[in-house]
């Protein structure tokens, strides 16, 4: 009997011959040939060399500028946490944090811990729905500030 998985994909298990998603684009593929981490449950694996080698370097750069992103959004907790706390008298400040917070997930969209969550649709997807977001969140907290700050009818 196969030894028991613990992580299952929609029923991918990127065993050889099977289909699974493309880390990348998403798309399912059967080939075997562009696994991103040999030896990992689940297998990450790529449709295409190119689509290979852009995961690969998007892992390289995630891997280096995630303590960054971690940092940056410590930071705008920090300041929103402040900025609630003690600037009740101008609620203009209180939206810069968000406004911060958007503009850092819309730059860097890696809020997703673990790569398997890119999965079901790709990397490609994946980002541009969360970039979506954080667009959506930065007009408004932008608009809320505006607002504020008598930039912008209320
Ligand atoms: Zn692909």
């Amino acid at each position: 009997m196969a030894k028991r998985r613990k992580f299952v994909y929609h029923g991918h298990h990127g065993i050889e011959g099977q289909e699974a998603a493309c880390l990348w684009c998403g798309k399912p593929t059967a080939s075997h040939e562009y696994v991103v981490n040999p030896g990992g449950d689940p297998v990450l694996k790529c449709c295409c060399e190119e689509h290979f080698e852009s995961t690969v370097s998007f892992v390289n750069h995630d891997a280096r500028m995630r303590p960054l992103f971690y940092v940056a959004v410590g930071l705008c907790a920090i300041a929103s946490w402040i900025a609630i706390a003690f600037l009740d008298f101008q609620p203009v400040w209180t939206p810069m944090p968000f406004v911060a917070l958007s503009a850092v997930i819309l730059i860097w969209p890696r809020v997703l811990p673990r790569y398997e969550y890119y999965l079901p649709l790709g990397l490609v997807k994946t980002r541009k729905i969360v970039r979506a977001i954080a667009l959506v969140a930065l007009v408004f907290s932008l608009y809320v500030a505006g607002v504020r700050l008598g930039v912008l009818p209320g």
